[in-house]
């Protein structure tokens, strides 16, 4: 069994240190000690991912790896973590970062409680990325060669516990520069053209919000403009597009180009447009052994499970990509986020009997 005081308290200290995105080193050692201390090898690579590996104990089974990600979203620092009615809360002035260090707490809880009980686990994995907020970052430049996991359970997610993401989208990251001409906008504004006015075209033409069921498009930042008199001659908007169909994202991102294309064609402007490609959807079958065993113990715990696709992507669209197929289960994590970020003790209490009954489930004892 696990101890509920001692992975609350575990969660308390780790959101109690700051590690907003690109802000991981603090975090990044006191993880690594505290993997060290519960006798895993660790690497700490290049960007600050870090990986801890333990072998199998009482028995084997394949390599299992255990998602999560170090890094908070936004620049949020000094959160105060408060509990009342066994809801853990910030003090309502920043996020809480449940997302993602429940999932760290549930992992560190179960790796102490297989230790000092000499449970039966395969051998484990355990991967804590940085810069996961910034849209996957850390995982994309995780040298995934060096892996060993057979598959994995990625803890990155909301929702009722027993609710499991087996499908992601893809995303395209989309970057249009309107390349205008600037100009006194007093003295002779003719000879200009102003790139926010070809933006703002192509904003308003442009596809928005949810396309359908599996695909969305966003426009999330704009930048231009130097000075109030000045016809502005760049603006930079960036924005993306996702869907759980490649077959659908492929033409939406082709028609928010388009209607930039279009503004910038009507005004005389020239538009940059850059593409890239973040991560890749994916599907995981239901027959999937690492579907089947979460699936089964989240049953045989008494909770209910569905499987579904989810809007947006985790470490375990690129694992998955490198041939590590991943579940995403919930953590209990909700309203991430928002200064209104919660958890619920229970909730993070159950997350974590899943995973111990799941590693459990994965190890192969000689009498299984
Ligand atoms: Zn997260």
């Amino acid at each position: 069994m696990i101890q509920p005081d001692r992975l609350v308290q575990t969660f308390l200290d780790l959101v109690r240190i700051d590690s907003p995105s690109n802000f991981e080193a603090e975090i990044g050692q006191h993880l690594q000690a505290r993997l060290q201390a519960l006798g895993l090898e660790t690497e700490m690579d290049a960007v600050g991912n870090l990986v801890g590996r333990t072998p199998a104990g009482q028995g084997s089974g394949d390599w299992l790896l255990l998602s999560t990600h170090m890094d908070t979203v936004g620049t949020d620092r000094g959160i105060k973590p408060m509990i009342r009615d066994g809801v853990i809360t910030s003090d309502g002035t920043t996020i809480l970062g449940a997302d993602d260090k429940s999932g760290v707490a549930a992992v560190l809880e179960v790796l102490t409680t297989l230790a000092e009980q000499d449970l039966p686990h395969p051998p484990l994995e355990v991967v804590i990325t940085v810069g996961e907020e910034l849209g996957l970052y850390g995982a994309r430049n995780l040298d995934t060669s060096r892996l060993r996991s057979r598959h994995g359970i990625v803890l990155d997610s909301g929702g009722p516990i027993g609710h499991m993401v087996i499908s992601a989208p893809s995303q395209d990251n989309i970057r249009l520069i309107v390349h205008g001409v600037s100009a006194h906008a007093g003295a002779e504004p003719e000879k200009g053209i102003n790139a926010i006015r070809v933006a703002a075209e192509g904003i308003a033409a442009m596809p928005l919000g949810r396309i359908d069921a599996e695909t969305t498009c966003n426009v999330g930042i704009i930048e231009g403009g130097t000075a109030r008199n000045i016809v502005p001659d760049r603006v930079t908007v960036i924005g993306e597009a996702r869907s759980r169909d490649n077959a659908k994202l492929e033409p939406l991102t082709a028609r928010i180009v388009q209607a930039f294309q279009a503004a910038a064609g009507r005004n005389g402007a020239r538009l940059e447009a850059i593409v890239a490609r973040t991560y890749t959807t994916y599907r995981l079958d239901e027959s999937e052994p690492i579907v089947q065993t979460l699936a089964g113990e989240a049953r045989r715990l008494g909770h209910e499970v569905k499987l579904r696709g989810s809007g947006g992507g985790t470490d375990g669209n690129i694992y998955t990509a490198a041939g590590i197929p991943c579940i995403v289960i919930s953590t209990g994590m909700a309203e991430v986020h928002t200064p209104h970020e919660h958890i619920a003790i229970a909730d993070m209490v159950a997350c974590t009997e899943l995973l111990l009954a799941a590693v459990g489930r994965l190890a192969v004892t000689r009498n299984s």
